[in-house]
């Protein structure tokens, strides 16, 4: 039966394909596909570790029974039979075969999807001792993995998906069609920034999460990855079942589970018309963005990695205008790598970044660790609600740990020396914490001349994302060559709205009238000081507001490579000298966003 669940709107687009279900504790399990070679190497590994398993479990047991009852409680002996019972059970084992020989998963993954199918039995069982059995399960299925590490195949590339004809979109034999074909969207209750840079490289056509509002972290990396999503869908993960067809509509911001054949019929005429308008905008590539008027505009790229440069470079950005380089100290432990990044290895990939863009500049944040940004996603998870957006994050984090700033200060500072790199800082807010962060900018430069290291000049910025900068300009530009607004905070912090919470989503206004003031009046005071401004909140990458920002006078615009086309074809068509004093009118109004809808 089709039903439909609401969400809010992350990243555009349709996708249709099949449900994979992950559970966030089990979110690092490699998830790729075999070749069909494979399969039987597959099945010998889970054989492999189940037989293992079962011997542990056996020793476990003899080790019970030589116990006395003061030692072991006769619960335990029941618990181990239970445990060997479900590592034998044929649902599970045959289950998981399904997956390896229908779907090509790897093993790893096999085993938790079916995990998931078998553990929404036991959630539907009335007797309470059976429903409770659902962590025994859990348990042998931990075992089974712990026993799988090491011993997977090289990974398998992922194996090219066949592309579906506009016949088979138009009809609802889609569903019954060859499964290796089918794309796969991801559902999962909640996913950490560092969970979403793993999926990046992942077979993914769409995702949905329960929680998350629009410009949080996994949000935004979301969008970063182009492909359809939703978050905040609520409920998503408790009422898709694992491969369950469904329809994810980014634009609209809801999933359509089990559609019927003529919704899938409109949303394969939807997608494809996405697909040509994408075609239509790729023409825009390779021309200037500059308005009627001849006002000359950088569109610049947000980035998270080094190697995303390739994509900025190929959606014409002229710069990166913020690399969240918070992204190389994150989700480390789950790859078994020291807790940060050293010096060395910071300054390759800031080296990488600078070389990827050929000679334009990159602009490189400092970390911006905490609120919803954890640097070890899955140990703080838990702790995510007492970790919130007013504590110690960003700069303030920095300043809390001197050498590991400095450690990262004297990386950018080394890579400045191939390239131009505009260095940021996130989240200040006081004058105190600017002196601070600027004498140990130079304390870096310092260590690096004792040492005879080369390094390179930087231009320095802070970014405007607490009120309280945005309303001392003055102190700012003192101290900085140039600003950048981060929108996605300063409406946080001017709204007091967490920005990933789903439950306040509906207020967070990017058109509140106080938001646009602040943001007038930075890009304003820069451009009277003639000092450089640019926005690289989310906003940047709207074209709902990009000739707002245009008639504020902001030239400079950083959003992820997969916006940059239809901002600038937003450029292409503005006429700046017209929207100045409308940008005005808008600024005044009480309901600035129904006056941006007007024109
Ligand atoms: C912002 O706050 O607008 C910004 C660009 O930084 P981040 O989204 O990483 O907090
Ligand atoms: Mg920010």
């Amino acid at each position: 039966m089709t039903f439909v669940v609401h969400g809010l709107p992350v990243a555009r687009g349709i996708a249709i394909g099949r449900a994979v279900l992950v559970v966030s504790s089990r979110i690092d399990v490699a998830h790729y596909f075999i070749k069909p070679e494979q399969i039987e190497a597959e099945i010998d590994r889970v054989r492999i570790a189940r037989n293992a398993v079962a011997e542990e479990l056996l020793k476990l047991q003899a080790n019970v029974a030589l116990m006395g009852p003061n030692d072991a409680p006769h619960e335990l002996a029941a618990l181990l039979e239970v445990h060997q019972m479900l590592l034998q059970d044929e649902v599970l084992t045959g289950g998981v075969k399904h997956w390896i020989v229908e779907r090509l998963y790897n093993a790893e993954w096999a085993l938790t999807t079916q995990l998931e199918v078998v553990a929404r039995q036991f959630d539907e069982m009335e007797d309470e001792y059976l429903r409770e059995r659902k962590a025994d399960l859990e348990q042998v299925v931990e075992r089974l993995l712990h026993r799988m590490k090491g011993t997977a195949a090289v990974l398998a590339p992922t194996p090219p998906r066949r592309k579906r004809t506009a016949d088979e979109d138009d009809h609802h034999d889609l569903i019954a069609g060859d499964a290796f074909d089918a794309p796969l969207v991801l559902i999962a209750h909640d996913l950490s920034p560092a969970d979403m840079l793993q999926f990046k490289k992942s077979v993914f056509a769409g995702f949905v999460t329960d929680v998350g509002g629009r410009t949080s972290h996994t949000a935004i990396i979301a969008r970063s990855m182009d492909i359809p999503a939703v978050v905040g869908a609520r409920s998503a993960s408790q009422l898709v079942r694992q491969d369950d067809w469904v329809i994810i509509d980014g634009d609209a911001g809801v999933m359509i589970v089990d559609p019927s054949p003529i919704i899938l019929a409109e949303y394969g005429f939807k997608q494809r018309q996405g697909d040509l308008e994408r075609g239509r905008l790729s023409r825009l590539r390779h021309k200037p963005a500059v308005t009627l008027d001849g006002q000359r505009v950088d569109l610049l790229a947000n980035i998270e990695m080094p190697e995303d440069t390739i994509g900025a470079v190929k959606a014409g950005a002229v710069g990166v205008g913020l690399f969240r380089s918070e992204f190389l100290f994150m989700g480390r432990e789950a790859h078994n790598l020291a807790r940060l990044p050293d010096e060395e290895e910071q300054y390759q990939a800031y080296r990488r970044a600078v070389d990827g863009m050929k000679g334009m500049p990159v602009t490189i944040r400092t970390i911006d660790v905490g609120a919803d940004k954890p640097l070890d996603g899955k140990q703080q998870r838990e702790d995510y609600h007492l970790n919130p957006a007013l504590g110690l994050r960003a700069i303030r984090w920095s300043l809390a740990d001197p050498a590991m700033f400095l450690t990262q200060l004297r990386a950018i500072l080394r890579a400045a020396a191939h390239g131009e790199i505009h260095l940021l800082i996130p989240m200040l807010a006081h004058v105190s914490e600017i002196r601070q962060t600027l004498s140990l900018i130079d304390f870096a430069r310092a260590e690096l001349d004792n040492r005879g290291a080369v390094h390179g000049n930087v231009k320095l910025g802070a970014m405007i994302e607490i009120p309280a900068a945005a309303l001392t300009l003055k102190t700012f530009l003192k101290y900085f060559d140039f600003l950048s607004i981060g929108t996605n905070d300063l409406i946080q912090y001017t709204l007091a709205i967490d920005r990933a919470d789903e439950s306040v989503a509906h207020l967070y206004d990017p058109a509140h009238p106080a938001v646009l003031r602040l943001v007038a009046e930075t890009i304003a005071e820069c451009r009277r000081q003639g000092k450089g401004v640019s926005v690289c909140g989310e906003m940047a990458g709207d074209v709902v507001f990009t000739r707002l920002l245009l008639g504020l006078g902001l030239r400079s615009f950083s959003m992820h490579p997969s916006q940059i086309l239809a901002v600038k074809q937003e450029v292409l068509r503005a006429d700046t000298s017209k929207l100045e004093a409308w940008a005005q009118e808008v600024l005044e109004s009480e309901n600035p966003a129904a006056a941006l809808v007007r024109t």
